[in-house]
């Protein structure tokens, strides 16, 4: 696609680097076909190619965006299928997170929307505030009907209907200590993750020790920033980021193997802190050891092998493949593969490339989107008649246990019992 932007634009890194993405693009639609926006909604402003246009008149004519386009930029999940789709190789997700942060500089939201957005940013990223406020949540649930009837406060409403009727008791953060002879790893700890599941974790640190790894918490580590980021607040994404790369790079200093992530979400923002912080002369080294370091906890494992299986029920598992791992972090077969090797049964739903439209906080500022594609995931897995389902984001969990009864768990939660552990949701 051609591009106009001016010398004195281009000398502006981010400005430069969104002016490169949108010169591969040849809009030739083939990534249409795949945006679960444009197949929902059949807006060619819903689609890929129509919001790098929007983007690419936005910020090359340095225009204040109106509503119009802050409404389709924001109906993006980020869960770029676009970006397996393409031939061409456009990095939308670099021009998109540039939009937005350019959105959030340049365009004033409606109060309410901004609370909302304010509120989410300063509770989500923080376990002890999300714990809190979902104790809140649930007594506040009957309000929600009322909500829903009021436009501006649609998110507070989405937020009450997912925050769970009951919350696990808060769990102990213990690493593990013992030496492994494989090799020393951090496991992230994570914000939303621990407060909703923590037997996720509980279940990864035992099956990585099984593996023959000693894991690590690092101290000082904060949420990864992926939840500002995509708000386009870019400010707090980067000072998360940052205070995240101090806190590792004190670890890699003292030898380490791998930083692993339970939380695909995670994973792909971590792996990106490379870029995301290449400006920055303090952090830039830095910040690209930590990305190389940065692994899904499903690439490990398949890297290593799992150990012996125990005796389970053979269980017919539907793989729910999360956006963020598939398309942001192109890890397909390896959760897959693990499954099977614990002796499960493994099947996709149909339209696995699909958002089930969790997408970080896209189920609570679009709600309406997010239940028809919830609807939808739940329904072509539900089709499998699954005994569980399992998938590798908390966000992905949450959004899919709204419309389904079989349980709903992490791989890792399955592993760790195939391998010896305790049977989910007793241990
Ligand atoms: S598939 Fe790639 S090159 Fe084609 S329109 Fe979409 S983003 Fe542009
Ligand atoms: S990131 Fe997802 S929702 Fe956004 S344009 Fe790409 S395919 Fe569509």
């Amino acid at each position: 696609m051609q591009t106009d932007f001016t010398p004195a634009q281009l000398a502006d890194p981010q400005m430069a680097a969104s002016a490169a993405v949108i010169r591969k693009c040849v809009h030739c639609g083939f990534c249409t076909a795949t945006c679960p926006t444009y197949v929902l909604l059949g807006d060619e402003l819903d689609s890929p190619r129509g919001r790098i246009y929007l983007m690419k008149d936005m910020l090359e004519n340095g225009r204040i965006p109106g509503p119009d386009v802050v409404k389709h930029i924001d109906r993006c999940l980020s869960c770029l299928s676009c970006m397996t789709t393409c031939p061409s190789g456009v990095n939308y997700m670099h021009l998109v997170d540039h939009a937005r942060a350019y959105i959030e500089r340049h365009y004033r939201r409606p109060w309410a929307e901004r609370a909302m957005r304010a509120l989410v940013a300063a509770i989500l990223p923080y376990p002890a505030r999300f714990r809190a406020a979902l104790a809140l949540a649930r007594r506040a649930r009957p309000l929600a009907p009322f909500f829903a009837r009021v436009k501006p406060l649609r998110p507070a409403a989405a937020m009450l209907h997912l925050a769970p009727a009951h919350l696990p008791p808060k769990a102990a953060l213990n690493a593990g200590t013992a030496p492994g002879p494989r090799g020393r790893v951090v496991l992230m700890q994570g914000c939303a993750e621990p407060v909703l599941r923590p037997e996720i974790r509980a279940a990864t640190i035992r099956l990585l020790e099984r593996c023959g790894y000693q894991v690590s918490f690092a101290a000082g580590e904060t949420c990864c920033g992926a939840l500002t980021h995509h708000m386009g607040k870019e400010h707090a994404a980067l000072h998360f980021a940052r205070r995240n790369v101090d806190a590792w790079t004190r670890e890699i200093e003292t030898g380490l193997d791998a930083i692993l992530i339970t939380a695909s979400g995670c994973g792909t923002t971590i792996k990106d802190y490379g870029f995301m912080l290449r400006e920055d002369p303090v952090y830039a080294a830095k910040a690209a050891k930590v990305s190389a370091l940065a692994k899904d906890v499903c690439e490990l494992l398949e890297a290593s092998g799992l150990p012996a299986r125990a005796d389970i029920p053979a269980l017919n598992v539907v793989y729910h493949p999360p956006c963020s791992l598939q398309h942001g972090q192109k890890i397909t077969a390896a959760p897959q593969n693990l499954l099977r090797a614990a002796g499960f049964a493994v099947r996709l739903p149909a339209d696995a490339h699909l958002c089930c439209g969790s997408a970080g906080t896209y189920n609570i500022f679009q709600p309406e989107i997010a239940a028809q594609l919830g609807a939808r995931k739940a329904e072509s897995i539900a089709a499998l008649r699954p005994d569980v389902v399992a998938t590798g984001n908390i966000g992905c969990a949450v959004q899919i246990s709204q419309a389904m009864q079989a349980p709903v768990l992490h791989v890792v939660e399955l592993l760790d019992w195939a391998t010896g552990g305790p049977a989910p949701g007793a241990g």
